[in-house]
Protein backbone atom coordinates (compact mmCIF):
# COMPACT_ATOMS: atom_id res chain seq x y z
CA UNK A 1 0.00 0.00 0.00
CA UNK A 2 1.34 3.44 -1.03
CA UNK A 3 1.99 6.04 1.77
CA UNK A 4 -0.81 7.70 1.02
CA UNK A 5 -3.38 5.22 1.82
CA UNK A 6 -2.27 3.93 5.31
CA UNK A 7 -3.56 6.88 7.28
CA UNK A 8 -6.99 6.88 8.74
CA UNK A 9 -8.19 10.02 8.12
CA UNK A 10 -9.72 11.21 5.07
CA UNK A 11 -11.22 14.37 3.83
CA UNK A 12 -14.91 14.31 2.89
CA UNK A 13 -14.65 16.76 0.03
CA UNK A 14 -18.34 17.91 -0.04
CA UNK A 15 -18.16 18.56 3.73
CA UNK A 16 -15.16 21.11 2.92
CA UNK A 17 -15.59 24.56 3.12
CA UNK A 18 -11.33 25.19 2.14
CA UNK A 19 -11.21 27.31 5.55
CA UNK A 20 -7.55 26.24 6.43
CA UNK A 21 -8.28 25.51 10.13
CA UNK A 22 -6.91 21.79 9.33
CA UNK A 23 -3.92 23.02 7.75
CA UNK A 24 -3.30 25.91 10.23
CA UNK A 25 -3.54 22.80 13.27
CA UNK A 26 -1.64 20.09 11.78
CA UNK A 27 1.90 20.15 13.33
CA UNK A 28 3.74 18.27 10.44
CA UNK A 29 2.21 21.02 7.94
CA UNK A 30 0.83 17.49 6.19
CA UNK A 31 -2.52 19.16 5.09
CA UNK A 32 -2.75 21.28 1.32
CA UNK A 33 -5.28 23.55 0.19
CA UNK A 34 -5.98 22.98 -3.53
CA UNK A 35 -9.46 23.68 -5.72
CA UNK A 36 -11.04 24.96 -2.37
CA UNK A 37 -10.80 21.71 -0.70
CA UNK A 38 -8.05 20.12 1.95
CA UNK A 39 -5.66 17.18 1.40
CA UNK A 40 -3.73 15.12 3.72
CA UNK A 41 -0.31 14.47 2.19
CA UNK A 42 0.53 10.57 3.59
CA UNK A 43 4.05 10.97 3.85
CA UNK A 44 4.37 14.21 6.50
CA UNK A 45 0.92 13.03 8.57
CA UNK A 46 1.45 11.12 11.73
CA UNK A 47 -2.20 10.40 12.81
CA UNK A 48 -2.68 12.98 15.71
CA UNK A 49 -5.95 13.50 14.79
CA UNK A 50 -5.22 17.70 15.37
CA UNK A 51 -6.89 18.37 11.80
CA UNK A 52 -9.96 16.32 13.13
CA UNK A 53 -10.34 18.15 16.18
CA UNK A 54 -10.18 21.35 14.74
CA UNK A 55 -12.34 21.31 11.35
CA UNK A 56 -15.62 22.77 12.45
CA UNK A 57 -17.29 21.53 9.50
CA UNK A 58 -17.07 17.86 10.29
CA UNK A 59 -15.35 17.01 7.14
CA UNK A 60 -12.96 14.84 8.13
CA UNK A 61 -13.74 11.16 9.26
CA UNK A 62 -11.72 8.37 9.95
CA UNK A 63 -11.48 4.96 8.99
CA UNK A 64 -11.36 2.25 11.82
CA UNK A 65 -12.69 -1.41 11.92
CA UNK A 66 -16.13 -1.54 10.92
CA UNK A 67 -19.09 -4.25 12.91
CA UNK A 68 -19.26 -6.03 9.75
CA UNK A 69 -15.73 -6.94 9.36
CA UNK A 70 -16.23 -8.46 13.07
CA UNK A 71 -18.25 -11.33 11.32
CA UNK A 72 -14.85 -12.68 9.88
CA UNK A 73 -14.42 -14.18 12.77
CA UNK A 74 -15.93 -17.15 15.09
CA UNK A 75 -14.80 -15.95 18.48
CA UNK A 76 -14.75 -11.78 19.70
CA UNK A 77 -13.08 -10.20 22.49
CA UNK A 78 -12.86 -6.57 23.03
CA UNK A 79 -9.98 -4.60 24.35
CA UNK A 80 -11.35 -0.96 25.32
CA UNK A 81 -9.06 1.15 26.41
CA UNK A 82 -9.45 2.88 29.85
CA UNK A 83 -11.09 6.27 28.34
CA UNK A 84 -14.32 4.58 27.36
CA UNK A 85 -15.35 4.31 30.85
CA UNK A 86 -15.05 8.03 31.36
CA UNK A 87 -17.84 8.48 28.35
CA UNK A 88 -20.89 7.54 30.40
CA UNK A 89 -22.63 9.06 33.16
CA UNK A 90 -20.91 8.82 36.85
CA UNK A 91 -23.67 6.01 37.65
CA UNK A 92 -22.49 3.76 35.30
CA UNK A 93 -19.21 1.49 36.66
CA UNK A 94 -16.72 -0.29 34.65
CA UNK A 95 -18.24 -3.55 35.21
CA UNK A 96 -21.89 -2.48 33.52
CA UNK A 97 -19.89 -1.10 30.18
CA UNK A 98 -17.98 -4.61 30.20
CA UNK A 99 -21.34 -6.29 29.94
CA UNK A 100 -22.82 -3.75 27.52
CA UNK A 101 -20.05 -3.80 25.30
CA UNK A 102 -20.79 -8.12 25.35
CA UNK A 103 -24.55 -7.18 24.50
CA UNK A 104 -23.43 -5.17 21.53
CA UNK A 105 -21.95 -8.51 20.12
CA UNK A 106 -18.81 -9.46 21.99
CA UNK A 107 -18.01 -12.89 22.73
CA UNK A 108 -15.78 -11.30 25.71
CA UNK A 109 -14.23 -8.53 26.87
CA UNK A 110 -10.45 -8.39 28.02
CA UNK A 111 -10.62 -5.48 30.98
CA UNK A 112 -7.18 -3.10 30.48
CA UNK A 113 -6.28 -1.38 33.31
CA UNK A 114 -4.53 -4.58 35.09
CA UNK A 115 -2.28 -4.49 31.64
CA UNK A 116 -1.72 -0.80 32.13
CA UNK A 117 -0.57 -1.21 35.32
CA UNK A 118 1.89 -4.36 34.54
CA UNK A 119 3.17 -1.96 31.91
CA UNK A 120 4.16 0.52 34.29
CA UNK A 121 5.63 -2.25 36.22
CA UNK A 122 7.84 -3.29 33.53
CA UNK A 123 8.96 -0.04 32.83
CA UNK A 124 10.08 0.59 36.07
CA UNK A 125 11.88 -2.20 35.56
CA UNK A 126 13.74 -1.48 32.67
CA UNK A 127 14.89 1.79 33.92
CA UNK A 128 16.41 0.06 37.31
CA UNK A 129 18.03 -2.20 34.79
CA UNK A 130 19.40 0.88 32.67
CA UNK A 131 21.06 3.79 34.71
CA UNK A 132 22.02 5.60 31.40
CA UNK A 133 20.65 7.42 29.23
CA UNK A 134 18.17 10.02 30.46
CA UNK A 135 15.09 10.71 29.85
CA UNK A 136 13.81 7.46 28.68
CA UNK A 137 10.60 8.10 26.87
CA UNK A 138 7.27 6.29 27.40
CA UNK A 139 6.55 4.74 24.38
CA UNK A 140 2.76 4.21 24.85
CA UNK A 141 1.42 7.11 22.22
CA UNK A 142 1.89 5.61 19.11
CA UNK A 143 1.94 9.21 17.75
CA UNK A 144 4.71 10.02 19.86
CA UNK A 145 7.02 7.15 18.47
CA UNK A 146 5.91 8.36 15.00
CA UNK A 147 7.13 11.98 15.59
CA UNK A 148 10.33 11.24 17.24
CA UNK A 149 11.18 8.79 13.79
CA UNK A 150 10.38 11.47 11.60
CA UNK A 151 11.67 14.77 13.36
CA UNK A 152 13.80 13.13 16.26
CA UNK A 153 16.13 10.64 14.77
CA UNK A 154 18.72 10.93 17.61
CA UNK A 155 16.00 10.64 20.22
CA UNK A 156 14.90 6.99 18.67
CA UNK A 157 17.33 5.05 21.39
CA UNK A 158 15.76 6.81 24.83
CA UNK A 159 12.04 5.28 23.62
CA UNK A 160 11.37 2.45 26.08
CA UNK A 161 11.32 -0.29 24.26
CA UNK A 162 8.80 -2.15 25.70
CA UNK A 163 5.10 -2.77 24.16
CA UNK A 164 1.77 -0.81 24.78
CA UNK A 165 -1.00 -2.36 27.07
CA UNK A 166 -3.09 -3.22 24.05
CA UNK A 167 -0.48 -5.30 22.12
CA UNK A 168 0.67 -7.00 25.41
CA UNK A 169 -2.95 -7.51 26.58
CA UNK A 170 -3.72 -9.08 23.11
CA UNK A 171 -0.42 -11.34 23.17
CA UNK A 172 -1.41 -13.34 26.31
CA UNK A 173 -4.87 -13.38 24.58
CA UNK A 174 -3.02 -15.32 21.63
CA UNK A 175 -0.98 -17.20 23.65
CA UNK A 176 -4.35 -18.25 26.07
CA UNK A 177 -7.55 -18.13 24.14
CA UNK A 178 -6.99 -21.43 21.20
CA UNK A 179 -6.35 -23.72 24.25
CA UNK A 180 -9.18 -22.83 26.56
CA UNK A 181 -11.55 -22.00 23.64
CA UNK A 182 -10.03 -25.21 21.75
CA UNK A 183 -10.89 -22.93 18.63
CA UNK A 184 -8.35 -22.28 15.73
CA UNK A 185 -6.19 -18.85 16.50
CA UNK A 186 -7.60 -17.60 13.01
CA UNK A 187 -10.95 -17.42 14.16
CA UNK A 188 -10.49 -15.26 17.12
CA UNK A 189 -10.81 -11.79 16.42
CA UNK A 190 -9.31 -9.02 19.02
CA UNK A 191 -10.50 -5.51 18.64
CA UNK A 192 -9.23 -2.82 20.82
CA UNK A 193 -11.53 0.07 21.52
CA UNK A 194 -9.94 3.34 21.10
CA UNK A 195 -10.37 7.29 21.32
CA UNK A 196 -7.22 7.31 19.34
CA UNK A 197 -6.72 7.20 15.24
CA UNK A 198 -3.64 6.56 15.12
CA UNK A 199 -4.19 3.31 16.91
CA UNK A 200 -5.18 2.05 13.52
CA UNK A 201 -1.45 2.39 11.71
CA UNK A 202 -0.06 0.85 14.71
CA UNK A 203 -1.80 -2.28 14.06
CA UNK A 204 -1.83 -1.95 10.53
CA UNK A 205 1.70 -1.27 10.36
CA UNK A 206 3.44 -1.81 13.53
CA UNK A 207 7.06 -0.43 14.12
CA UNK A 208 7.87 -2.40 16.98
CA UNK A 209 7.55 -6.36 15.78
CA UNK A 210 6.72 -8.26 12.70
CA UNK A 211 2.87 -7.97 13.23
CA UNK A 212 0.06 -6.74 15.66
CA UNK A 213 -1.14 -9.54 18.22
CA UNK A 214 -4.42 -6.87 17.26
CA UNK A 215 -7.00 -7.36 14.50
CA UNK A 216 -8.64 -4.06 14.14
CA UNK A 217 -9.22 -0.77 16.21
CA UNK A 218 -13.37 0.25 16.56
CA UNK A 219 -13.29 4.15 17.67
CA UNK A 220 -15.32 5.40 20.71
CA UNK A 221 -17.26 7.14 18.21
CA UNK A 222 -18.62 4.31 16.77
CA UNK A 223 -19.47 2.07 19.23
CA UNK A 224 -20.78 4.73 21.74
CA UNK A 225 -24.74 4.31 20.68
CA UNK A 226 -24.44 0.49 20.73
CA UNK A 227 -22.95 0.74 24.15
CA UNK A 228 -25.48 3.48 25.34
CA UNK A 229 -28.50 1.56 24.02
CA UNK A 230 -27.25 -1.89 25.49
CA UNK A 231 -27.14 0.10 29.15
CA UNK A 232 -30.26 1.46 28.98
CA UNK A 233 -31.82 -1.99 27.66
CA UNK A 234 -30.17 -4.12 30.22
CA UNK A 235 -30.92 -3.15 33.45
CA UNK A 236 -31.53 -6.55 34.99
CA UNK A 237 -27.77 -7.49 34.57
CA UNK A 238 -26.45 -3.92 35.47
CA UNK A 239 -27.71 -4.83 39.00
CA UNK A 240 -26.04 -8.15 38.49
CA UNK A 241 -22.41 -7.04 37.26
CA UNK A 242 -22.88 -4.61 40.56
CA UNK A 243 -23.87 -7.30 42.83
CA UNK A 244 -21.44 -10.14 41.42
CA UNK A 245 -18.22 -8.08 39.97
CA UNK A 246 -16.25 -10.42 37.96
CA UNK A 247 -13.33 -8.80 36.52
CA UNK A 248 -10.79 -6.96 38.87
CA UNK A 249 -9.58 -3.69 38.13
CA UNK A 250 -6.44 -1.53 38.99
CA UNK A 251 -6.67 2.18 40.16
CA UNK A 252 -3.55 3.03 39.06
CA UNK A 253 -3.58 1.59 35.70
CA UNK A 254 -7.23 2.91 34.72
CA UNK A 255 -5.30 6.33 35.84
CA UNK A 256 -3.39 5.99 32.71
CA UNK A 257 -6.29 7.13 30.48
CA UNK A 258 -4.86 10.33 31.80
CA UNK A 259 -1.65 12.18 31.09
CA UNK A 260 0.46 11.81 33.67
CA UNK A 261 -1.29 8.24 34.75
CA UNK A 262 1.72 6.00 33.47
CA UNK A 263 4.28 7.54 35.90
CA UNK A 264 1.88 7.79 38.33
CA UNK A 265 2.36 4.13 38.69
CA UNK A 266 6.70 4.41 39.18
CA UNK A 267 8.15 4.48 42.56
CA UNK A 268 10.49 6.69 43.49
CA UNK A 269 11.10 8.07 39.82
CA UNK A 270 11.98 11.61 38.35
CA UNK A 271 9.48 11.56 36.37
CA UNK A 272 7.62 14.74 33.58
CA UNK A 273 4.07 14.34 32.25
CA UNK A 274 3.17 16.28 29.03
CA UNK A 275 0.12 16.22 27.01
CA UNK A 276 -0.73 18.55 23.79
CA UNK A 277 1.16 18.12 20.75
CA UNK A 278 2.65 21.24 20.68
CA UNK A 279 3.67 20.96 24.32
CA UNK A 280 5.14 17.86 23.36
CA UNK A 281 7.24 19.12 20.79
CA UNK A 282 8.41 21.57 22.71
CA UNK A 283 9.79 19.26 25.36
CA UNK A 284 11.33 16.75 22.27
CA UNK A 285 13.28 20.07 21.03
CA UNK A 286 14.65 20.36 25.19
CA UNK A 287 15.51 16.48 25.15
CA UNK A 288 17.43 17.39 21.65
CA UNK A 289 18.78 20.11 22.61
CA UNK A 290 20.68 17.93 25.67
CA UNK A 291 18.34 18.99 28.24
CA UNK A 292 16.26 17.31 31.07
CA UNK A 293 18.90 14.88 31.69
CA UNK A 294 17.95 14.80 35.49
CA UNK A 295 14.52 13.04 34.21
CA UNK A 296 14.51 9.61 34.28
CA UNK A 297 11.08 8.86 31.86
CA UNK A 298 9.03 11.69 30.02
CA UNK A 299 5.53 10.52 29.46
CA UNK A 300 4.14 12.51 26.14
CA UNK A 301 0.88 12.14 24.73
CA UNK A 302 -0.42 14.18 21.98
CA UNK A 303 -3.90 14.63 22.97
CA UNK A 304 -4.81 17.13 25.92
CA UNK A 305 -4.57 15.81 28.75
CA UNK A 306 -3.56 12.32 27.52
CA UNK A 307 -5.78 9.66 25.97
CA UNK A 308 -8.82 10.89 27.52
CA UNK A 309 -8.57 13.93 25.19
CA UNK A 310 -8.25 11.77 21.96
CA UNK A 311 -10.14 12.98 19.32
CA UNK A 312 -12.25 9.96 18.39
CA UNK A 313 -14.20 9.92 22.18
CA UNK A 314 -17.71 11.13 22.78
CA UNK A 315 -17.42 12.86 25.70
CA UNK A 316 -15.88 16.33 26.46
CA UNK A 317 -12.32 15.53 28.49
CA UNK A 318 -12.85 17.46 31.35
CA UNK A 319 -16.00 15.47 32.19
CA UNK A 320 -14.21 12.30 31.49
CA UNK A 321 -11.26 13.14 32.93
CA UNK A 322 -13.12 13.80 35.94
CA UNK A 323 -14.70 10.25 35.94
CA UNK A 324 -12.06 8.36 35.58
CA UNK A 325 -10.55 10.25 38.46
CA UNK A 326 -13.20 9.50 41.14
CA UNK A 327 -12.92 5.48 39.73
CA UNK A 328 -9.31 5.88 40.63
CA UNK A 329 -9.95 7.08 44.15
CA UNK A 330 -12.47 4.63 44.48
CA UNK A 331 -10.49 1.84 43.42
CA UNK A 332 -7.29 3.42 45.40
CA UNK A 333 -3.84 3.44 44.12
CA UNK A 334 -3.13 -0.45 45.46
CA UNK A 335 -1.33 -2.76 43.01
CA UNK A 336 -3.43 -5.33 41.82
CA UNK A 337 -0.58 -7.10 39.89
CA UNK A 338 1.76 -9.20 41.44
CA UNK A 339 5.40 -8.35 41.29
CA UNK A 340 6.76 -12.07 40.68
CA UNK A 341 4.32 -12.05 37.74
CA UNK A 342 6.62 -8.85 36.32
CA UNK A 343 9.40 -9.92 36.96
CA UNK A 344 8.47 -13.29 35.16
CA UNK A 345 7.53 -12.06 31.65
CA UNK A 346 10.20 -9.02 31.54
CA UNK A 347 12.85 -11.80 31.99
CA UNK A 348 11.76 -13.26 28.96
CA UNK A 349 11.23 -9.89 26.87
CA UNK A 350 7.70 -10.84 26.83
CA UNK A 351 6.82 -7.20 26.91
CA UNK A 352 9.46 -5.99 24.60
CA UNK A 353 10.11 -4.83 21.31
CA UNK A 354 11.01 -7.23 18.63
CA UNK A 355 12.11 -4.96 16.16
CA UNK A 356 14.42 -1.58 16.93
CA UNK A 357 12.58 1.31 15.64
CA UNK A 358 14.40 3.41 12.85
CA UNK A 359 13.97 6.36 11.56
CA UNK A 360 11.65 7.65 8.66
CA UNK A 361 13.39 10.26 6.47
CA UNK A 362 11.45 11.90 4.70
CA UNK A 363 11.57 11.90 0.12
CA UNK A 364 14.19 14.13 -0.83
CA UNK A 365 14.42 16.62 -3.28
CA UNK A 366 15.95 14.58 -6.11
CA UNK A 367 17.36 11.21 -5.80
CA UNK A 368 20.30 12.34 -7.29
CA UNK A 369 22.25 14.13 -4.07
CA UNK A 370 23.96 16.91 -6.75
CA UNK A 371 20.88 17.39 -8.36
CA UNK A 372 18.93 17.91 -4.62
CA UNK A 373 21.72 20.29 -3.64
CA UNK A 374 20.72 22.74 -6.70
CA UNK A 375 17.25 21.75 -6.12
CA UNK A 376 18.01 22.93 -2.23
CA UNK A 377 19.38 26.19 -3.92
CA UNK A 378 16.48 26.67 -5.51
CA UNK A 379 14.28 26.35 -3.10
CA UNK A 380 16.27 29.10 -1.14
CA UNK A 381 16.03 31.64 -4.16
CA UNK A 382 12.11 31.07 -4.07
CA UNK A 383 11.84 31.48 -0.11
CA UNK A 384 13.81 34.78 -0.92
CA UNK A 385 11.54 36.14 -3.67
CA UNK A 386 8.23 35.34 -1.74
CA UNK A 387 7.03 37.78 0.80
CA UNK A 388 7.42 36.10 3.75
CA UNK A 389 4.17 36.36 5.25
CA UNK A 390 3.22 32.74 5.97
CA UNK A 391 -0.61 33.86 5.50
CA UNK A 392 -1.60 30.16 4.10
CA UNK A 393 -3.90 32.35 1.13
CA UNK A 394 -1.60 29.94 -1.43
CA UNK A 395 -3.35 26.85 0.60
CA UNK A 396 0.24 25.94 1.94
CA UNK A 397 0.85 26.48 5.34
CA UNK A 398 3.81 28.76 5.19
CA UNK A 399 5.93 30.36 2.40
CA UNK A 400 8.64 27.93 2.69
CA UNK A 401 6.77 24.66 2.59
CA UNK A 402 5.00 26.45 -0.81
CA UNK A 403 8.72 26.63 -2.03
CA UNK A 404 9.09 22.96 -0.88
CA UNK A 405 6.10 22.11 -2.84
CA UNK A 406 6.77 24.07 -5.78
CA UNK A 407 10.21 22.70 -6.86
CA UNK A 408 8.50 18.94 -6.02
CA UNK A 409 6.51 19.90 -8.77
CA UNK A 410 3.31 20.14 -6.09
CA UNK A 411 2.52 23.99 -6.50
CA UNK A 412 3.38 27.46 -8.73
CA UNK A 413 4.63 30.17 -7.90
CA UNK A 414 1.93 32.18 -8.98
CA UNK A 415 -0.31 29.91 -6.63
CA UNK A 416 0.62 32.80 -3.86
CA UNK A 417 -1.27 35.87 -4.85
CA UNK A 418 1.19 38.54 -3.88
CA UNK A 419 3.54 36.80 -7.10
CA UNK A 420 0.45 36.71 -8.98
CA UNK A 421 -0.18 40.56 -8.41
CA UNK A 422 3.27 41.13 -8.86
CA UNK A 423 2.75 39.32 -12.71
CA UNK A 424 -0.10 41.10 -12.91
S1 LIG B 1 -10.85 22.39 8.55
FE1 LIG B 1 -9.90 21.52 6.68
S2 LIG B 1 -11.20 19.74 6.15
FE2 LIG B 1 -12.36 21.00 7.61
S3 LIG B 1 -13.62 22.35 6.27
FE3 LIG B 1 -11.75 23.51 6.81
S4 LIG B 1 -10.33 23.07 5.10
FE4 LIG B 1 -11.96 21.52 4.98
S1 LIG C 1 -3.53 13.69 11.51
FE1 LIG C 1 -2.10 15.23 12.37
S2 LIG C 1 -0.29 15.09 11.07
FE2 LIG C 1 -1.95 14.08 9.94
S3 LIG C 1 -2.82 15.68 8.61
FE3 LIG C 1 -4.04 15.66 10.52
S4 LIG C 1 -3.07 17.21 11.83
FE4 LIG C 1 -1.59 16.72 10.21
Amino acid sequence: MNKENRHPLHINTKKCVGCVHCMTSCPTKAIRIRDGKARIIGEFCIDCGECLRFCPQDAIDSHTTSFSDLNAFKYKVAIPATVLYGQFDNATLPNEILFALRRVGFDSIYELSTICELNSAATEKFLNSHPRPRPFIASTCPVVVRLIQRRYPTLIDLIVPIEPPREIAAKILRANLPRVLKVKPSDIGIIHITPCPAKMVSINYPVSMEKSYLDGAISIRDIYKPVLQALRQSKDEAIMSRLFPETIFSGLGLGTALSGGETRGLKNRRTVAVSGIQDTIRVLNQVEMGMLRDVDLLECMVCPDGCVGGPLAVENRFMAKSRILRLVSLLGERSVVDDSDTNALYQKNFMSFTHSLKPVKATPLDADPVRAIQKAKHRNRIIKQLPGKDCGACGAPDCRTLADDIIRGLALLTDCPFMMKEKK
